[in-house]
C-alpha cells in the first residue's frame, strides 16, 4: 500500500518520502510472499468484486511503468461442500454482474484439477479470469521504479511516534522529520503506532508443498482453488512461473504479532497440526498428501467485516484493515488515494469505496 501510494503521488508531482522500518520487501510484512491472488468471486462483498475490474486496469499501468508483467492468469476454481455461503453468494453476485463462469459437474471438476481429491463437493464453478500476482517481485520492482522517480526511500527507519501538533515524525534512532501530510500504511504494525485503531493482527500460515517431479506439469496447468466456507476456509495456489505449490489456511487466528520470535513464525512439526496443515491436507474437504517443503507465517490485519479502513484526522491519513485480501487492490487504492490528497475526491467517498460499499 505504501509503495503504491508513493507511486501514485509521485506521478502527480508530489514530493514523497517513504520510511520503512526494515528493508523493502520486509520479509515479515503482509505483502511479502511469492504470490497473492486476484479473483472476482467475493462472497456477498460485491463492492470488492466490482473493484477487481478497476484493480486489473491499475495493474496494467504498473506493468507499463516497471517494464515487466509479474502476473500469471490461472483461472479461478471455486468449490463448496455445502453449496451455500460464500460460494453461492459469489455465484449470485457474478451472475448479476455478468462476470462469466461455468458450473462444473463431478467429471468436469476432476478434469480441472486432476491431482486433487476433493471430497463431497456440492457446488463447483470455474472462471477463466483470475490469477497470481508475484508479490515479492512486485515490491522489489516498485521500489526500483520509485528510486528512479526520485522518491526518497529511507529503509531501516522505524517511526516511533507522531507529533501531530507540530507535524513531526520521530524515529526509533532519535531523528525527527517534518511532514505536510502523513500517510500511515503500517500493515500489521498499525496498532503499535495508533493503539486505538480497531484492527487485529492475525497470524496465518501457508504451506509450500513438495510436489513430485512427475506431478509438476499437471499442477502447472491447474487453476487457483478457493474453498472459503467457514468449515474449510482454504485456498490453493498452483506452482506457476517456477514458484511453489501453496496451500493456505484462510481461517483467522486473530492472534500474534509479526515481531514475535522466529520459532513462532516457522512452526515446528509439533505445532503444524494446530496451525492448520492437518486440517488442510486430510480434512473433510480434500486429500493432498505431499510433504511440506516449508511453512510460512504471515499476518493479516483484520478489520470489522473485513472492510478496509481509511481514517483521517487533519493531515494524518491511516489506511489499514486489509484483512487478508488487500494486495490485489494496492495500485488502485494508491491511485484513488492520490485523488483524495489532491482534492479530486472527497475523503468520505473514498472511505465508502474502500470499505467495499
Ligand atoms: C498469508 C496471506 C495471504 C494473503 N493472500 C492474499 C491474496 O491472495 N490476495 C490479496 O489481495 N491479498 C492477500 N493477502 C492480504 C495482503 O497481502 C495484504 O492485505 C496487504 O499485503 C497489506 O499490505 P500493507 O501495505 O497494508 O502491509 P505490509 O505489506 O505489512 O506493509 C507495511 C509496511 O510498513 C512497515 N512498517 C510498519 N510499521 C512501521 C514503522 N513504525 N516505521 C516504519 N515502517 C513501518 C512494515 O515494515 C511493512 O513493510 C494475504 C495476506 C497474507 C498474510
Amino acid at each position: 500500500m505504501g509503495l503504491s501510494i508513493a507511486r501514485a503521488l509521485s506521478k502527480k508531482g508530489i514530493e514523497v518520502y517513504l520510511y520503512e522500518q526494515s528493508t523493502i520487501p520486509n520479509p515479515k510484512g503482509s505483502s511479502c510472499d511469492d504470490h497473492r491472488l486476484i479473483r472476482y468471486p467475493y462472497g456477498n462483498q460485491s463492492g470488492y468484486m466490482l473493484m477487481v475490474r478497476e484493480a486489473y486496469a491499475a495493474w496494467k499501468s504498473v506493468w507499463d511503468d516497471i517494464g515487466s508483467i509479474h502476473y500469471a492468469q490461472t483461472g479461478t476454481l471455486v468449490t463448496s461442500q455445502t453449496g451455500t455461503g460464500w460460494a453461492k453468494d459469489s455465484l449470485e453476485a457474478l451472475t448479476e454482474a455478468a462476470i462469466p463462469f461455468n458450473r462444473l459437474n463431478e467429471s468436469q471438476l476432476r478434469a480441472r484439477i486432476p491431482l486433487l481429491e476433493l471430497k463431497g463437493v456440492k457446488l463447483a464453478y470455474y472462471l477463466e479470469s483470475g490469477g497470481v500476482l508475484f508479490a515479492r517481485r512486485i515490491l522489489a520492482s516498485l521500489k526500483d521504479y520509485l528510486l528512479k522517480k526520485q522518491v526518497t526511500i529511507q529503509e531501516l527507519t522505524k517511526i516511533r511516534s507522531i507529533d501531530s501538533e507540530h507535524q513531526r515524525l520521530h524515529t526509533e534512532s532519535g531523528d525527527s522529520f517534518a511532514f505536510e501530510h502523513l500517510i500511515i500504511t503500517a500493515g500489521p504494525w498499525t496498532k503499535d503506532l495508533i493503539p486505538g485503531i480497531s484492527v487485529t493482527p492475525s497470524q496465518q500460515t501457508v504451506y509450500y508443498l513438495d510436489v513430485p517431479e512427475q506431478d509438476l506439469p499437471t499442477w502447472q496447468q491447474a487453476p487457483m482453488l478457493l474453498d472459503i466456507d467457514p468449515g474449510s476456509g482454504f485456498y490453493l495456489v498452483p506452482p506457476v512461473a517456477g514458484l511453489g505449490l501453496k496451500l493456505g489456511d484462510h481461517r483467522f487466528t486473530l492472534q500474534g504479532h509479526p515481531d514475535l520470535p522466529t520459532q513462532t513464525r516457522h512452526p515446528t512439526p509439533e505445532t503444524r497440526h494446530a496451525d492448520g496443515h492437518a486440517h488442510l491436507t486430510d480434512s473433510e474437504a480434500i486429500n493432498l498428501r505431499y510433504p511440506i517443503a516449508y511453512p510460512k507465517t504471515c499476518f493479516y490485519t483484520v478489520a470489522n467485516n473485513e472492510e478496509f479502513l481509511y481514517k483521517q484526522e487533519q493531515n494524518i491519513h491511516i489506511l489499514t484493515g486489509f484483512s487478508g485480501h488487500g494486495f490485489k487492490f494496492g495500485p488502485v487504492i494508491g491511485d484513488r488515494f492520490a485523488e483524495v490528497l489532491t482534492g479530486g475526491l472527497e475523503g468520505a467517498v473514498f472511505s465508502k469505496w474502500l470499505g467495499g460499499k
